[in-house]
């Protein structure tokens, strides 16, 4: 019996998430790891109960869909809605998180991020990522390819 790893498990958890996605501009999945288990999870979306992109299309501004809040944040906010410490925790992104969420992941105390696909990494997002002491692990993952082996289908 082949056994997944823990890294496998948890992306592909991510990329599960990010297929309830309600925008269409980008599908983004994250989950928060603490103890190796899962705390919390987000994908990129409109607030509970608002419009979503894919019935009203998105609202975009220089260039940005500002109907949705971000998987990482979603994933945040959960723990703070619900009063879960992400203190040590660790977080696994299916894209590379955008200079706001890298800002606000590294302010809850998470000290490593596993993301699976490069997306516009800010070269300042690194720098920060140093000087927080957090580490950035890249595990590539591509579901709908992986599954087929990870499940046999
Ligand atoms: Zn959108
Ligand atoms: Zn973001």
């Amino acid at each position: 019996m082949d056994r997944i790893s823990w890294n496998e498990y948890f992306m592909a958890q991510s990329h599960l998430l990010a297929m309830r996605s309600t925008c269409t501009r980008l599908s983004v999945g994250a989950t928060i790891v603490r103890d190796k288990r899962i705390i919390a999870g987000g994908y990129n979306g409109s607030i509970a109960g608002g419009d979503h992109c894919i019935d009203q299309g998105c609202y975009v501004i220089d260039n940005h869909c500002v109907r949705t809040i971000h998987a990482e944040m979603n994933a945040l906010l959960q723990c703070a809605k619900f009063g879960v410490p992400t203190e040590k925790a660790e977080i696994y992104v299916t894209h590379f998180p955008c200079l706001q969420c890298c800002k606000a992941i590294i302010q809850a105390g998470i000290k490593t991020i596993y993301y699976s696909m490069d997306y516009k990494n800010h070269p300042y997002a690194m720098e920060l990522f140093g000087q927080a002491g957090v580490d950035v692990i890249h595990v590539p993952m591509n579901l709908k390819e992986d599954a087929r082996e990870l499940f046999g289908i």
